[in-house]
């Protein structure tokens, strides 16, 4: 995961470590090298430019400039700022409403939404030991609503059944009815993705949206796209009230830049990272970590 823009952060970083005086110029020198690796790694140029603003305007400041050993202050400050970058401060799922907790799984075909919701879903019967029912809207493609049926029952977790006979918003408004009738504290609606953005997918999830109001509504994305994962998670931020993103596929040869970018277009945290195709294959997203991974 993220392994060139690590290498090459890691040789940016031990470089300044060493340094015991800083010059514009070797400022200039890292900058340039730091830029040159988020680029590479798909980083959207716009985030590069301000993050690279942002070092910038540290480094020659007093913190840097004024330290006994600056090199090692620039690389706190590297450190700080991609922390910022990908959102601070970790957060988990909000679940403090009324039960059933209605989580709301959008994203394209493919993204990984119900490998996700499976996931997500055995993550809090086993840490949390929630109640969880899951049910597929997705009646365009029958194989969805039967994939999802097979992953709840891998994870260990309660499914409700639709077909593709059914509208969306009955198998929700149904599925939800069940969920409350059953005390179940957490209900997860996968929905239809399509293989790219798509104004029938975007009204029907909208409806979806406002039918079951949601405390959570995840945007899953696979971290693999690079930049057209950027572009679809400022589309679906635009149209439905997003709460958090998922990155999926954060295991595979990817060179990570979503991962840099998606919380700075849409403002929304990343919640969850997957780094799997086995239901274990899920990690809680600590930004401060994932710095650390980053710079090596
Ligand atoms: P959906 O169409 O959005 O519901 O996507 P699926 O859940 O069907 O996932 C699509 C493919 O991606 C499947 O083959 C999954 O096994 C795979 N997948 C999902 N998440 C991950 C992940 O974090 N890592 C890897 N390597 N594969 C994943």
């Amino acid at each position: 995961m993220l392994d060139n823009l690590t290498q090459r952060l890691g040789r940016v970083v031990k470089n300044l470590r060493g340094q015991a005086r800083l010059t514009d110029e070797n400022i200039s020198d890292m900058l340039r090298e730091v830029r040159m690796a988020l680029l590479e790694a798909d980083v959207a140029l716009p985030v590069v430019k301000d993050f690279i603003a942002r070092v910038k305007e540290k480094a020659l400041g007093q913190e840097v400039i004024g330290s006994l050993t600056p090199g090692q202050a620039l690389v706190g400050v590297v450190h700080r700022e991609l922390t910022e970058l990908m959102g601070g401060a970790s957060s988990g799922l909000n679940l403090a409403t009324q039960p059933p907790a209605v989580i709301l799984m959008s994203g394209l075909q493919g993204a990984g939404k119900t490998t996700t919701t499976a996931k997500l879903g055995k993550w809090l019967k086993e840490r949390q030991k929630k109640k969880v029912l899951t049910v597929s809207c997705d009646v365009y493609r029958p194989a969805a609503i039967e994939q999802l049926k097979a992953v709840s029952t891998q994870a260990g977790i309660d499914f409700f059944p639709s077909t593709a006979g059914q509208k969306p918003a009955d198998i929700a408004a149904a599925a939800l009815d069940h969920a409350k009738r059953h005390y179940y504290d957490v209900i997860f609606v996968d929905t239809a993705g399509r293989l790219a953005i798509d104004e029938a997918m975007m009204a029907e999830i909208k409806d979806l949206h406002a039918l079951l109001k949601p405390i959570e509504t995840l945007f899953v994305v696979d971290a693999m796209l690079g930049q057209d994962a950027v572009n679809t998670a400022k589309a679906f931020n635009e149209a439905l009230p997003l709460t958090g993103v998922i990155l999926t596929k954060l295991d595979g040869d990817s060179r990570g830049g979503a991962a840099l970018s998606v919380r700075h277009v849409t403002g929304k945290p990343i919640k969850f990272a997957g780094v799997g195709e086995k239901l274990t294959g899920l990690e809680e997203f600590h930004p401060e970590r994932m710095a650390s991974r980053i710079l090596g």
